[in-house]
Protein backbone atom coordinates (compact mmCIF):
# COMPACT_ATOMS: atom_id res chain seq x y z
CA UNK A 1 0.00 0.00 0.00
CA UNK A 2 1.44 3.44 -0.59
CA UNK A 3 -1.00 5.95 0.43
CA UNK A 4 -4.84 5.53 0.00
CA UNK A 5 -7.75 7.40 1.19
CA UNK A 6 -8.28 5.41 4.23
CA UNK A 7 -4.54 5.23 5.31
CA UNK A 8 -2.97 7.95 3.19
CA UNK A 9 0.13 7.97 5.42
CA UNK A 10 1.01 4.75 3.99
CA UNK A 11 4.50 6.51 2.77
CA UNK A 12 8.01 5.36 3.62
CA UNK A 13 8.96 9.44 4.30
CA UNK A 14 6.53 9.42 6.45
CA UNK A 15 7.24 6.60 8.45
CA UNK A 16 10.77 7.89 8.46
CA UNK A 17 9.53 10.78 9.68
CA UNK A 18 7.77 9.27 12.66
CA UNK A 19 10.42 7.49 13.70
CA UNK A 20 12.88 10.40 13.59
CA UNK A 21 10.22 12.96 16.01
CA UNK A 22 9.91 9.88 18.18
CA UNK A 23 13.64 9.43 18.41
CA UNK A 24 14.22 13.31 18.77
CA UNK A 25 11.47 13.63 21.33
CA UNK A 26 11.89 10.82 23.47
CA UNK A 27 14.94 9.63 22.89
CA UNK A 28 16.98 6.74 21.37
CA UNK A 29 15.56 3.01 22.23
CA UNK A 30 17.38 0.91 24.87
CA UNK A 31 19.65 -1.35 23.26
CA UNK A 32 18.34 -5.00 22.77
CA UNK A 33 20.16 -8.61 22.81
CA UNK A 34 19.56 -11.08 20.25
CA UNK A 35 18.27 -14.07 22.67
CA UNK A 36 17.67 -18.00 21.96
CA UNK A 37 15.23 -17.81 19.23
CA UNK A 38 13.08 -20.67 20.74
CA UNK A 39 13.44 -18.88 24.57
CA UNK A 40 11.89 -15.35 22.89
CA UNK A 41 9.28 -17.65 20.69
CA UNK A 42 8.19 -19.36 24.00
CA UNK A 43 8.45 -15.89 25.93
CA UNK A 44 5.91 -14.25 23.37
CA UNK A 45 3.58 -16.91 24.00
CA UNK A 46 3.22 -16.76 27.47
CA UNK A 47 3.21 -12.50 27.03
CA UNK A 48 0.43 -12.84 24.81
CA UNK A 49 -2.70 -11.10 26.42
CA UNK A 50 -1.55 -10.45 29.61
CA UNK A 51 1.29 -8.08 30.88
CA UNK A 52 5.31 -8.71 30.71
CA UNK A 53 5.49 -9.55 34.67
CA UNK A 54 3.29 -12.30 34.69
CA UNK A 55 4.48 -13.61 31.61
CA UNK A 56 8.36 -13.39 33.08
CA UNK A 57 6.32 -15.49 36.42
CA UNK A 58 4.99 -18.07 34.28
CA UNK A 59 8.69 -18.86 31.74
CA UNK A 60 10.13 -19.04 35.47
CA UNK A 61 8.02 -21.40 36.65
CA UNK A 62 7.72 -23.92 33.42
CA UNK A 63 11.74 -23.65 33.64
CA UNK A 64 11.88 -24.36 37.20
CA UNK A 65 9.21 -27.52 36.94
CA UNK A 66 11.08 -29.07 33.56
CA UNK A 67 15.28 -28.89 33.00
CA UNK A 68 14.99 -28.81 29.53
CA UNK A 69 12.91 -28.48 26.56
CA UNK A 70 12.95 -31.96 26.10
CA UNK A 71 11.29 -32.40 29.51
CA UNK A 72 8.28 -29.94 28.45
CA UNK A 73 8.17 -31.51 25.25
CA UNK A 74 7.60 -35.45 26.74
CA UNK A 75 5.24 -33.57 29.53
CA UNK A 76 1.77 -33.57 29.37
CA UNK A 77 -0.70 -31.05 28.29
CA UNK A 78 -1.89 -30.59 31.66
CA UNK A 79 1.24 -30.52 32.86
CA UNK A 80 2.86 -27.61 31.59
CA UNK A 81 -0.13 -25.59 31.75
CA UNK A 82 -0.33 -25.80 35.68
CA UNK A 83 3.35 -24.59 35.08
CA UNK A 84 2.50 -21.94 33.26
CA UNK A 85 -1.08 -21.14 35.16
CA UNK A 86 -0.19 -17.15 35.89
CA UNK A 87 -0.50 -15.63 32.88
CA UNK A 88 -4.03 -16.63 31.80
CA UNK A 89 -5.02 -18.58 28.87
CA UNK A 90 -2.63 -21.20 30.54
CA UNK A 91 -4.59 -24.08 28.24
CA UNK A 92 -3.97 -22.29 24.68
CA UNK A 93 -0.85 -21.18 25.64
CA UNK A 94 -0.04 -24.88 26.91
CA UNK A 95 -0.77 -26.41 23.97
CA UNK A 96 0.92 -23.70 21.72
CA UNK A 97 4.26 -24.29 23.28
CA UNK A 98 4.02 -28.27 22.95
CA UNK A 99 2.85 -27.76 19.26
CA UNK A 100 5.55 -25.72 18.88
CA UNK A 101 8.09 -28.15 20.39
CA UNK A 102 6.76 -30.63 18.53
CA UNK A 103 6.92 -29.16 15.30
CA UNK A 104 11.12 -28.24 16.03
CA UNK A 105 11.67 -31.76 16.62
CA UNK A 106 9.83 -33.18 13.67
CA UNK A 107 11.71 -30.49 11.31
CA UNK A 108 14.91 -29.94 12.99
CA UNK A 109 15.11 -33.27 15.12
CA UNK A 110 16.27 -31.09 18.32
CA UNK A 111 14.96 -27.68 20.29
CA UNK A 112 16.65 -25.26 18.32
CA UNK A 113 15.92 -22.35 15.52
CA UNK A 114 19.69 -21.81 15.12
CA UNK A 115 19.14 -21.98 11.03
CA UNK A 116 17.11 -19.40 11.04
CA UNK A 117 20.21 -17.42 12.39
CA UNK A 118 22.06 -17.60 9.61
CA UNK A 119 22.90 -14.60 6.93
CA UNK A 120 20.63 -14.84 3.75
CA UNK A 121 17.87 -16.70 5.93
CA UNK A 122 14.53 -16.34 4.04
CA UNK A 123 12.93 -14.34 6.34
CA UNK A 124 9.57 -14.77 4.50
CA UNK A 125 10.26 -18.37 4.16
CA UNK A 126 10.59 -18.83 8.22
CA UNK A 127 7.75 -16.84 8.43
CA UNK A 128 5.58 -18.89 6.73
CA UNK A 129 6.75 -21.71 8.16
CA UNK A 130 6.54 -21.18 12.15
CA UNK A 131 2.95 -18.76 11.52
CA UNK A 132 2.04 -23.16 10.18
CA UNK A 133 2.33 -23.85 13.81
CA UNK A 134 -1.14 -23.76 15.36
CA UNK A 135 -0.96 -21.21 17.78
CA UNK A 136 2.00 -19.36 16.30
CA UNK A 137 0.55 -15.91 14.86
CA UNK A 138 2.42 -13.28 12.82
CA UNK A 139 3.45 -11.39 15.64
CA UNK A 140 4.74 -14.50 17.69
CA UNK A 141 6.85 -15.54 14.39
CA UNK A 142 7.75 -11.94 14.01
CA UNK A 143 9.32 -10.99 17.25
CA UNK A 144 11.10 -14.57 17.26
CA UNK A 145 12.36 -13.54 14.40
CA UNK A 146 13.46 -10.47 15.12
CA UNK A 147 14.84 -10.37 19.08
CA UNK A 148 15.98 -13.97 18.15
CA UNK A 149 17.81 -14.07 14.48
CA UNK A 150 18.04 -10.63 14.06
CA UNK A 151 14.94 -10.02 11.32
CA UNK A 152 14.46 -6.75 10.19
CA UNK A 153 11.03 -6.60 11.16
CA UNK A 154 8.49 -4.90 12.82
CA UNK A 155 5.64 -6.58 14.58
CA UNK A 156 2.94 -5.27 15.34
CA UNK A 157 0.56 -5.91 18.93
CA UNK A 158 -2.35 -3.91 19.67
CA UNK A 159 -0.15 -0.78 20.76
CA UNK A 160 1.33 -0.56 17.49
CA UNK A 161 -1.89 -1.11 15.48
CA UNK A 162 -3.78 1.70 17.12
CA UNK A 163 -0.81 3.99 16.57
CA UNK A 164 -0.50 3.08 13.30
CA UNK A 165 -4.47 3.58 12.68
CA UNK A 166 -4.45 6.45 14.48
CA UNK A 167 -1.71 7.94 12.16
CA UNK A 168 -3.72 6.66 8.85
CA UNK A 169 -0.22 4.81 8.26
CA UNK A 170 -2.87 2.16 7.66
CA UNK A 171 -6.38 1.70 7.86
CA UNK A 172 -8.87 2.15 10.39
CA UNK A 173 -10.50 -1.26 10.49
CA UNK A 174 -6.37 -3.17 9.24
CA UNK A 175 -5.85 -6.07 11.87
CA UNK A 176 -2.60 -5.90 13.56
CA UNK A 177 -1.54 -9.20 10.66
CA UNK A 178 -2.73 -6.63 7.98
CA UNK A 179 -0.85 -3.90 9.44
CA UNK A 180 2.70 -5.20 9.80
CA UNK A 181 1.87 -6.51 5.95
CA UNK A 182 1.52 -2.50 5.10
CA UNK A 183 3.95 -1.74 7.18
CA UNK A 184 6.74 -3.93 6.53
CA UNK A 185 7.82 -2.25 3.11
CA UNK A 186 7.43 0.91 4.89
CA UNK A 187 10.31 1.64 6.92
CA UNK A 188 13.66 2.54 6.69
CA UNK A 189 16.31 -0.76 6.00
CA UNK A 190 17.54 -2.00 9.01
CA UNK A 191 15.31 -0.24 11.22
CA UNK A 192 12.55 -2.28 11.77
CA UNK A 193 13.28 -3.40 15.44
CA UNK A 194 13.79 -0.02 16.71
CA UNK A 195 10.58 1.29 14.91
CA UNK A 196 8.67 -1.74 16.80
CA UNK A 197 10.12 -0.43 20.24
CA UNK A 198 9.76 3.30 19.69
CA UNK A 199 6.24 2.81 18.67
CA UNK A 200 5.51 0.38 21.53
CA UNK A 201 7.18 2.64 24.25
CA UNK A 202 5.22 5.74 22.49
CA UNK A 203 1.76 3.45 23.14
CA UNK A 204 2.44 3.03 26.86
CA UNK A 205 3.47 6.12 28.17
CA UNK A 206 1.90 8.99 25.30
CA UNK A 207 -0.49 7.27 22.65
CA UNK A 208 -2.59 5.47 25.30
CA UNK A 209 -6.04 3.20 24.26
CA UNK A 210 -7.58 5.57 26.52
CA UNK A 211 -7.17 9.02 27.41
CA UNK A 212 -3.98 9.73 24.41
CA UNK A 213 -1.34 12.88 25.48
CA UNK A 214 -2.27 14.47 22.26
CA UNK A 215 -1.63 17.98 23.46
CA UNK A 216 2.13 16.97 24.25
CA UNK A 217 2.23 14.52 21.85
CA UNK A 218 5.60 15.41 19.86
CA UNK A 219 3.56 13.64 16.84
CA UNK A 220 0.70 15.72 16.96
CA UNK A 221 1.21 18.13 13.95
CA UNK A 222 1.59 14.35 12.27
CA UNK A 223 -1.49 13.15 13.57
CA UNK A 224 -4.80 13.17 11.73
CA UNK A 225 -6.28 11.57 14.36
CA UNK A 226 -4.71 14.42 17.45
CA UNK A 227 -8.38 16.22 17.86
CA UNK A 228 -10.82 16.60 21.26
CA UNK A 229 -12.50 13.50 20.16
CA UNK A 230 -9.70 11.67 20.97
CA UNK A 231 -7.84 13.82 22.93
CA UNK A 232 -10.54 13.02 25.75
S1 LIG B 1 -1.67 13.23 18.51
FE1 LIG B 1 -2.78 11.88 19.96
S2 LIG B 1 -3.65 10.23 18.69
FE2 LIG B 1 -2.05 11.26 17.48
S3 LIG B 1 -0.18 10.06 17.82
FE3 LIG B 1 -0.19 11.74 19.32
S4 LIG B 1 -1.16 10.89 21.15
FE4 LIG B 1 -1.64 9.51 19.44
Amino acid sequence: MNGCAEAPNARPAFVKRVLERLTRAYGPVRPWRREDPVVCLIGTILAQATNDGSAERAYRELRKRFSSWAQVHAASHRQVQDAIRSCGLAAQKARAIKSFLAFLMRTRGRFSLNDLRRPGTDVDAALAELTRVDGIGLKTASIALMFGCGADLCAVDTHLQRILQRLRIVPPNASPARACRILRPLFPDGRGIELHLQLLRFGRTVCKARRPGCTTCALRRLCPSGKPSVCT
